[in-house]
């Protein structure tokens, strides 16, 4: 049984949910959702995998930032002390990673612009390439932000011609666009196989 901690402060959660199901009928990997809105929430259980949603950056680092929440900050240090947890930050998601204004580097080696793509009305679909998967997948771009610079072209993980919409660090792969709107639960699949061999290394 995996345990998938899903950061619940905005945005698109639910349809983590729905996705994180089906990967996990998929790939025959049981998975228990474990709620995240506090750093309490964080603590209290044993994670093998986190996810970032997207939504609105702003309004997520606010309520992870109150003293009533607290997740972010504590999220972001339990992310530092285990470079091994896999984690599938997506969108608004790839922005905190990549810009964690926690007075330290970024989690993924790349810099990001936020609204890169342009804002809703720039919204788009198109077909990507992804190297992590090996083919082709199905990207949702909402509002979508952009990685600028990256520390090491190995961690590139996905690329729509020249531009990189993919990148990853460790076990933290950031997508700029939604996989979790499209019908390949591909990246939920990697991070539920990554999530059993890191619960095995610490068992
Ligand atoms: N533009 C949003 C932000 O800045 C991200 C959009 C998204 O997550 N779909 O947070």
């Amino acid at each position: 049984m995996i345990r998938v901690g899903l950061v619940m402060l905005q945005g698109a959660r639910n349809v983590h949910i729905e996705a994180l199901e089906k990967a996990s009928k998929e790939s025959g990997i049981e998975v228990e959702i474990k709620k995240l809105r506090t750093s309490n929430d964080l603590f209290s259980s044993k994670i093998d995998a986190v996810i970032i949603p997207g939504g609105e950056s702003t309004t997520m680092r606010l309520t992870g930032n109150s003293s009533k929440s607290g997740l972010i900050p504590s999220l972001l240090r339990f992310m530092r002390q285990n470079p091994q947890l896999p984690v599938l930050g997506t969108c608004a998601g790839a922005i905190l990673l990549a810009d964690p204004r926690d007075g330290k580097n970024s989690l993924i080696g790349s810099s990001i612009i936020r609204n890169g793509y342009g804002r809703q009305n720039e919204s788009f679909q198109t077909e990507i390439y992804s190297k992590l998967l090996m083919r082709n997948y199905p990207g949702i771009f909402i509002r979508a932000p952009k990685f600028s610079s990256i520390e090491d072209s190995n961690s590139v993980i996905a690329t729509f011609g020249k531009d990189i919409v993919g990148v990853r660090k460790f076990n933290r792969i950031a997508l700029s666009f939604h996989p979790e709107l499209s019908h390949d639960n591909g990246f939920h699949r990697w991070l539920l196989e990554q999530a059993i061999i890191y619960s095995e290394i610490l068992a």
